[in-house]
């Protein structure tokens, strides 16, 4: 455990998400549609990278200015 991961995943709608928790555990969704049907704290979700598709936390870089997510598994960035 370390105090660098901030419990603020900075999930966007629209993006995809895995949710690690809870009774719908597993499900993988639209991060829209998943806040629509029960809200879910964003610790419980993962975003599921579309780069390599795999479910990370992202990390957060400054790039140009603008923050960017970036993937921990392939280092990709989030946002495109
Ligand atoms: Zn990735």
């Amino acid at each position: 455990m370390t105090n660098t991961d901030k419990k603020d995943l900075h999930v966007k709608n629209g993006d995809r998400v895995i949710i690690i928790a809870g009774k719908d555990k597993g499900k993988i969704g639209n991060s829209g549609l998943i806040k629509l049907e029960a809200p879910i704290d964003s610790s419980n979700v993962m975003i599921v990278c579309p780069a390599c598709d795999k479910a990370t936390r992202p990390s957060m870089k400054v790039i140009d200015g603008k923050k960017v997510r970036i993937c921990k598994k392939c280092g990709e960035q989030l946002d495109a």
